[in-house]
């Protein structure tokens, strides 16, 4: 991983849109900033009686287009830049897809995987309790995201109803479905992924049958996405985590490698959570993964992965951004130059918040929707989506990742345009 800064990082892609398509300084100025980032500090008493003191923060980057809408991340790697540049991912991503949603991130600075299931549950209720001013259906929701899942959303809409006095499944996304969480909503972001793969491919006159396809991160999103790709076709040759990496040139068996990683269990009795050791296949670094002979690479961990030192070893054709600002942009420049083509994060992982969007709405009506529905809503935005995208980079004569930045700007400077400047 780069030690860029990822705030920097992305404000590099926002200032290479905006100057192309002229927008207003007025409004470039309002949006190379977040409007709120807060700062906690949660104390929770640990199984063996003592206290410790976490750090979280939860970002507000820009809501002209309606609430704030992001993950909650718990990682040793989270600081207050990371969370911002993610907030100002969302901010764009949701305006992409044409959401009435502003974008926003939280983060707590742990790893989860060393806390017992009582004192996650802790964690997550005092974090919750810290930022409940901010927080709600039509201020700001957020979602799932690096090692949080629908427990941890269940924990957070269960502390805010009790707080505030009345049931409020709408204050959070990526719930249980049986506490109002929305069909199809935990593999939306895996699904939208494999669409979007699917459909560039069409577009850049390729099919995705028989490609060969390497993936880091074998968390919900990289999982999900291997699943729904193996089904349409494409080998997954590798995989890699955080513990470790597996390569079969044949294609890895994906169902069978899900029921390894996520139902085996290891010595001390825990989910294995790892690909690492699988017994079909070779191990593979995650360095390695990169160097692969390969038709598409997927990064589906976490950010700055793809960097000017790695780039040049890319052979794949196409690199579709599962995990949020996975490649860094002295990395994209040099790739782009060999022609490789790059699907952005903004587009290739936004059918989580499609969906979470689809989840917001049926919690707010009280009328929940079957998961062909859901399904059908989120491929039809996604293809519309990617279509303008194409069309937008044929228009401006630019990249992916610009195009994407050009149309979500556009949406986002067209409400600053009405609604003007308060005072
Ligand atoms: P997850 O916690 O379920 O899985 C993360 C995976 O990445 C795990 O397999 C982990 O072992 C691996 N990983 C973590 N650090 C790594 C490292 N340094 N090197 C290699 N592998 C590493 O998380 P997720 O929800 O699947 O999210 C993955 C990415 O997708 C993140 O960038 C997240 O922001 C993005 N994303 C997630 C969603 C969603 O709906 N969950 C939506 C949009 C974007």
């Amino acid at each position: 991983m780069s030690n860029k800064n990822p705030r920097l990082e992305a404000l590099k892609q926002f200032n290479k849109a905006a100057d192309i398509m002229h927008l207003e300084s007025w409004i470039k100025e309002i949006l190379s900033y977040p409007e709120k980032v807060v700062e906690v500090y949660i104390p929770v008493k640990m199984d063996n009686g003592e206290v410790k003191v976490f750090e979280g923060y939860r970002c507000q980057y820009n809501n002209a287009l309606g609430p704030y809408k992001g993950g909650i991340r718990y990682s040793p790697d989270v600081d207050k830049d990371e969370v911002i540049a993610l907030a100002q991912l969302m901010t764009f991503k949701c305006a992409l897809v044409d959401l009435p949603f502003g974008g926003a991130k939280g983060g707590v600075k742990v790893d989860p995987l060393k806390l017992s299931l009582s004192e996650l549950e802790r964690l997550t209720r005092r974090y919750t309790y810290e930022i409940i001013n901010i927080i709600g259906p039509s201020i700001d929701i957020p979602a799932p995201d690096v090692l949080t899942d629908e427990q941890v959303m269940a924990w957070i809409m269960d502390t805010y109803s009790i707080i505030k006095g009345y049931n409020e499944p709408a204050v959070v996304t990526g719930k249980p479905v049986y506490l109002g969480g929305s069909k199809g909503r935990k593999e939306a972001t895996g699904k939208g992924v494999a669409i979007t793969t699917r459909e560039f491919l069409k577009l850049f006159g390729d099919d995705i049958k028989g490609k060969k396809v390497a993936i880091q991160g074998f968390g919900n999103v990289g999982s999900h996405s291997a699943l729904f790709l193996s089904q349409m076709g494409a080998i997954i040759v590798a995989i890699t985590d955080m513990k470790g990496g597996v390569y079969n040139s044949k294609g890895l068996d994906i169902p069978d490698l899900i029921k390894y990683a996520y139902y085996e269990k290891d010595i001390e009795g825990k989910t294995k959570r790892t690909v690492a050791g699988y017994p079909n296949a070779d191990s593979i670094t995650n360095e390695e993964l990169f160097k692969l002979d390969v038709d598409i690479i997927i990064p589906a961990a976490v950010e700055n992965v793809i960097t000017e030192e790695n780039a040049h070893h890319i052979k794949a054709k196409y690199i579709i951004e599962a995990a949020n600002g996975p490649t860094t942009f002295e990395a994209e420049e040099i790739l782009l130059n060999k022609g490789t083509i790059i699907v952005p994060d903004i587009l290739a992982n936004s059918g989580g918040v499609i969906v979470s969007y689809l989840e917001w709405i049926q919690d707010r009506i009280g009328y929940y929707w079957d998961e062909s529905e859901v399904n059908s809503s989120l491929e039809k935005r996604l293809i519309r989506v990617i279509n303008e995208v194409y069309n937008t980079s044929k228009k401006y004569l630019v990249d992916l990742r610009t195009a994407s930045y050009i149309l979500a700007i556009e949406r986002i400077a067209n409400a600053y345009r009405k609604r003007g400047l308060f005072p």
